[in-house]
């Protein structure tokens, strides 16, 4: 299955698309996370991203493409994928038509805009990818990862004013991607629930039928 999620920030793709991973035995390319752990390791594209995402805005797509064009040539994705935040603007999506990849299903996770002010605040990351909150999924020990560890952090762009601007660029650049993918028949949309694992249930209902 070749899948995208998407969703507002906060909106719980990156939890989701474990669970999907897992269940599908797929790989999730999660453009967020390839982003920061360019900016961990201080190379030219981790440079030139930080600006964009500690404002809220989209890194610019020439960028996002190149990273999501390898991915896509690689062995790793030759069984299917989800694509975790990406496309995220309409010139994404046209260049991943471009690039001649089959698309079988565009899932989009739906939680209102008051909802994910109030998530953010409580979100924990790990730089392995994995994702907690401290009310609605928290880890095992509080502040360690219960996948490696680590110690959990808070991203920067958590912080409520940019969440902010990263919920305006939502509306006004990715949102549109839902009518272009409708059109093509590929849209399946899914309320997020209070719980992470009802809308697991509703998640993987949705995608049954691909
Ligand atoms: P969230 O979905 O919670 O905002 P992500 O980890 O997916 O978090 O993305 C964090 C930031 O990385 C975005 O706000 C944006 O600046 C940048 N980013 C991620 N994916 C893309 C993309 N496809 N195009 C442009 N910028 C991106
Ligand atoms: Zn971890």
């Amino acid at each position: 299955m070749n899948l995208i999620l998407m969703g507002a920030p906060g909106a719980g793709k990156g939890t989701q698309s474990e669970k999907i991973s897992e269940k599908w035995n797929i790989p999730a390319i999660a453009t967020g996370d390839i982003l920061r752990a360019a900016i961990k390791a201080g190379t030219e594209l981790g440079k030139t991203a930080k600006s964009y995402i500690d404002d809220g805005k989209l890194v610019p797509d020439e960028i996002v493409i190149g990273i999501i064009q390898e991915y896509l040539a690689s062995d790793v994705c030759k069984n299917g994928f989800i694509l975790d935040g990406f496309p995220r603007s309409i010139p994404q999506a046209e260049a991943l038509d471009a690039m001649g990849v089959r698309i079988d299903a565009v899932l989009a996770i739906e939680v209102a805009d008051e909802k994910i002010v109030e998530r953010m605040s409580g979100r924990r990351v790990c730089t392995c990818g994995a994702s907690y909150h401290v009310a609605y999924k928290p880890s095992q020990k509080a502040g360690i990862c219960d996948k490696c560890g680590a110690e959990l952090y808070i991203r920067k762009d958590d912080a409520p004013e940019t969440v902010l601007n990263r919920l305006k660029t939502y509306h006004a650049q990715t949102e549109p991607l839902k009518e272009y993918y409708s059109k093509k028949g590929l849209l399946v949309t899914v309320e997020g629930q209070e719980e992470v694992a009802d809308t697991t249930r509703l998640v993987f209902e949705a995608l049954s039928r691909f």
